[in-house]
């Protein structure tokens, strides 16, 4: 099996080869170990970073998981997101502790 992908972990965006040779999983083409590691990721537990907004009182605040979250459960996350009725929120603030058990918190990204 050979996959081809794109490291999105910098601006560099290398082009990276996955092929698995027997047990073993060999990347080609990146630049630094983090694609090989975002590499294998991908095809084991492929994650990304939410970044999203949530409703206030104030009007919408942008926030993010402060780690990226298994692609499986975005959308699931986005929910959690969507359930919340905040009165006013300040830039960092937590807004959901390890959100669906994932070890990421969902942070706001904007003042105000
Ligand atoms: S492999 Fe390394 S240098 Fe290349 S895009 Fe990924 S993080 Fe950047």
């Amino acid at each position: 099996m050979k996959k081809e992908m794109i490291c999105i972990m910098c601006p560099m965006g290398c082009n990276l080869c996955v092929q698995k040779q027997g047990e073993e999983v060999v990347v080609t083409g990146n630049g630094c170990n983090r694609g090989a590691v975002f590499a294998k990721e991908e095809l084991s537990c492929p994650k990304r970073t939410v970044t999203t907004s949530v409703k206030t009182k104030c009007g919408v605040k942008s926030c993010k998981t402060t780690a990226p979250i298994p692609k499986a459960l975005i959308f699931d996350c986005m929910r959690e997101i969507e359930k919340l009725q905040l009165e006013s929120v300040e830039f960092g603030e937590i807004i959901i502790q390890n959100v669906l058990n994932t070890g990421a918190d969902v942070i706001v990204t904007a003042n105000n």
